[in-house]
């Protein structure tokens, strides 16, 4: 459910044509919907009412100021990975008892900041960063509060670049090893042992790995309680996939995945945790690109457009299939034909869609690149020195640049030349 539909033939977001905007603000950019942000989180908050829940939006899908502040605004927390997130959460007003730190490396400075901060958990991930995270926090007399990201080694059934609850993913402490390192834990002076951590990886579209995993996770839970240890959350990750629109790919409906961990948690006693990053932003976002020439190559034709691999790597990195819509409506009578969409980057790799069915496309014309609110922006980077692109945010009827595009100076510029190569220096 999003809310970019089209109006008059041509595609809006809300009430805002996309056209004029492109105009505006120059392609490609990337355009979010600020009602369907918030309507994703409040969907998924009430399907829990009545039950102790804390939702920590991954911050990693989508960190601009502007779409943290929304979701913090209606209550949300934040699930962090670095110093730089921890500094956007606080910068967007969010309270650290809403904060969580997941993330297999995190350094003595993050874990320093953290503690001053005063967030809500840390989600440990081996034992070496329990003993550092005990002599940070007893450094500045302080008690970490500490879940353990736990491993079931369950086959979340997804791309292998984002599963990350194997047994040979790089995540979490083992499942059999659990109780001993909680015991570890326990007996640490400057641990506060408060829950149980699981994130089994991103884009899973079945329920069956997440009741496998939710179901370890409850009898690790009693076995911890039998053990002694007080455990006031689970928290249950991310990781519910969303329809990129490949019909080979249908994902449980959020409100029936809650609905199903609400079952299943019901009696559980603590509160649960969430981190949900993909399905709050993904389909509030898309990436609106303009064709640049049509080029008919021996077998296959091409749309190459302004947009490249640079600015939305999904594709390229998960061979993830996004849906492409023409900004000017085209009948359903027209004739489809097979394309490749592809950018200017100089690498094979740099498409957004293969051997496609779409109507008739020409240069001038815009496309949208749909559900690339998540994971899109935040992994772009400036490779064959195209600079960052610009970010929109939408609500009803007005528009913000919510990150202008960077210009080609301010990328160029951090560059510096030694000293010993310029002639006026000594
Ligand atoms: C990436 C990540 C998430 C969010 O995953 P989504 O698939 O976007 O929901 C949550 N928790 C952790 C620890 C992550 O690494």
């Amino acid at each position: 459910m999003h809310y970019f539909n089209y109006k008059n033939g041509l595609l809006q977001a809300e009430q805002v044509d996309l056209t004029q905007l492109a105009e505006q603000v120059g392609t490609p950019f990337y355009c979010y919907s600020q009602r369907t942000l918030e309507r994703h989180y409040r969907v998924f908050n009430e399907a829990f009412r009545g039950m102790d829940t804390l939702i920590c939006y991954a911050m990693k899908a989508n960190s601009n100021q502007a779409i943290i502040k929304t979701l913090a605004d209606l209550g949300a927390g934040m699930d962090v990975v670095s110093e730089g997130e921890l500094r956007r959460a606080m910068r967007a007003g969010v309270p650290g008892r809403r904060i969580m730190f997941s993330g297999v490396g995190k350094t003595e400075r993050e874990m320093a900041l953290a503690l001053k901060m005063g967030i809500y958990c840390f989600n440990v991930e081996s034992e070496p960063e329990l003993a550092q995270l005990n002599r940070v926090a007893g450094e500045l007399d302080k008690k970490a509060p500490v879940s353990l990201r736990i491993n079931p080694d369950v086959d979340a059934r997804t791309h292998a670049k984002i599963s990350t609850g194997k047994a040979d993913d790089k995540f979490g402490i083992p499942y059999l090893d659990a109780v001993r390192v909680y015991k570890i834990a326990a007996d640490l002076e400057h641990i506060n042992v408060t829950g149980v951590d699981m994130h089994i990886g991103s884009q899973i579209t079945q329920m069956q790995p997440f009741l496998d995993a939710f179901s370890l996770l409850r009898e690790l839970v009693r076995d911890l309680r039998a053990e002694g240890h007080s455990i006031a959350h689970v928290d249950l990750g991310g990781g519910l996939g969303i329809p990129y629109g490949d019909e080979n790919e249908i994902p449980p409906d959020p409100v029936e995945y809650a609905e199903t961990i609400r079952t299943a948690m019901q009696d559980i006693d603590c509160r649960l945790v969430f981190e949900p990053g993909r399905m709050i932003a993904g389909n509030a976002g898309i990436l609106v690109t303009r064709v640049l020439y049509i080029k008919q190559g021996e077998n296959r034709r091409f749309a190459i457009v302004d947009a490249g691999m640079n600015d939305l790597v999904r594709p390229t990195l998960y061979e993830a299939w996004h849906d492409i819509w023409p900004v000017r409506e085209r009948g359903k009578e027209v004739q489809r034909t097979r394309m490749d969409v592809v950018g200017p980057v100089c690498e094979t790799g740099d498409f957004f869609a293969r051997e496609r069915l779409l109507p008739p496309l020409e240069a001038g014309d815009l496309i949208a690149v749909m559900t690339a609110g998540a994971y899109g922006a935040t992994q772009s980077g400036t490779y064959n020195s195209r600079p960052l692109i610009a970010e929109v945010l939408v609500k009803d009827d007005r528009h913000a640049l919510i990150r202008p595009r960077q210009t080609l100076d301010e990328l160029i510029r951090l560059d510096v030349v030694p000293c010993w190569m310029d002639s006026k220096c000594e």
